[in-house]
């Protein structure tokens, strides 16, 4: 049985004290630290400045659980999918989205999903485990090779938008982000990252109270209790008076304003009541919408509404003053835009 450690669930002190317990100094834990994070070191071997006895030290007590990119797509748009395979062999997907001079990294944070959006590919493989903090942080790190690969420049955005709801894996999802945006990890900035969740109100206020600096989304879909439940069951345990009370205290804290996700679909929500109501609930807070295109996953029992009911809500959303965008699907042909990731190939 292996007995030996994840290195990369210790923190750098953890690390620095295990050194002093061994007789080495301190300091070879911050160079250490250096080589897992900020270098992405997948061996220990690869710590060139590090001893050859210290490594097997290393080499006798811990591993480096480093994810590895099992399969890579590249769709026509020029949108890639990875499939990522994790030290149990389990796969997850992340996808790496090109838009103008810009490329967004879409990172998972679980295997399978812990929700069950009757519209998403991924409620169908169920939660199998969430991703480590280092799982989530390597994904980070591949795609941005990738578009130093492709497009020459490093990545500049980051959307939590993969497998997975991040806010049923917060401590990982938030450990990751912390790498991400340190000076020690990627030195990204927190502007750069949204996280986007189904709406869990409690985790929504507890992301306030601590005070994050990231960018918040909220996948709505439909602003009547009836409807959203139908079609995203969970609402029934969430509604959405519950969820307007966390939004409201979100921005109280952060003055960040919201993304609210929504697909029109034929008969579910294309009607004047289904628009007015998402006009009332835009009311609440500060917040733009994105008004994203359905991308069917096999079923066929949704189906997007007809560009006359789209065009109804993009015009009254603006005569209301806010802020609509209508958001393109990327990478289609590859199974990789929103709601398609199920680790088909
Ligand atoms: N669980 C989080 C993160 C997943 S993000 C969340 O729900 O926000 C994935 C986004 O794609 C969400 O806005 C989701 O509602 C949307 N989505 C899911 N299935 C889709 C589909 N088939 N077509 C278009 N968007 C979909």
């Amino acid at each position: 049985m292996n007995q030996k450690k994840d290195i990369r669930a210790l923190t750098k002190d953890q690390l620095r004290d295990f050194f002093v317990e061994n007789g080495d100094k301190a300091f070879r834990g911050n160079q250490v630290y250096e080589w897992l994070w900020s270098k992405s070191a997948y061996t220990f071997e690869d710590m060139t400045n590090i001893s050859k006895e210290t490594r097997q030290i290393l080499q006798d007590n811990f591993v480096i659980n480093h994810i590895e990119v099992d399969t890579m797509q590249r769709s026509s748009d020029g949108t890639v999918k990875n499939a990522i395979r994790l030290y149990d062999g389990l796969i997850v997907e992340s996808v790496l989205i090109p838009t103008g001079t810009r490329t967004t990294a879409c990172v998972s944070s679980q295997v399978g999903c812990s929700l069950d959006c009757l519209f998403c590919a991924t409620a169908r493989l169920k939660k199998m485990r969430n991703l480590n903090p280092d799982e989530i942080y390597d994904q980070v790190v591949a795609i941005n090779k990738e578009s130093l690969l492709y497009y020459n420049h490093k990545l500049s955005n980051i959307v939590f938008m993969g497998m997975g709801e991040p806010l049923m894996n917060y401590n990982n999802v938030l450990k990751s982000i912390e790498k991400i945006t340190s000076p020690e990890g990627l030195g990204m900035s927190p502007k750069r990252i949204t996280v986007s969740t189904s709406g869990v109100p409690k985790m929504i206020k507890k992301l306030a109270d601590d005070e994050v600096k990231f960018n918040l989304a909220v996948s709505l879909h439909s602003a009547i209790d009836e409807v959203r439940t139908k079609i995203m069951p969970f609402n029934e345990n969430f509604p959405l008076k519950d969820l307007k009370e966390a939004l409201e205290y979100w921005y109280a804290k952060t003055s960040s304003r919201i993304t609210y996700e929504y697909v029109v679909w034929n008969g579910i929500n294309d009607t004047r009541e289904a628009i007015m109501a998402l006009v009332t609930f835009c009311k609440y807070v500060p917040c733009k919408v994105n008004l994203i295109e359905y991308n069917p996953i096999d079923d066929g029992d949704f189906k997007q509404a007809k560009p006359q009911v789209i065009s109804d809500y993009i015009s009254i959303l603006e005569m209301n003053d806010i802020i609509v965008n209508v958001r393109r699907s990327r990478g289609k042909d590859i199974d990789a835009a929103c709601g398609q990731l199920a680790n088909k190939s």
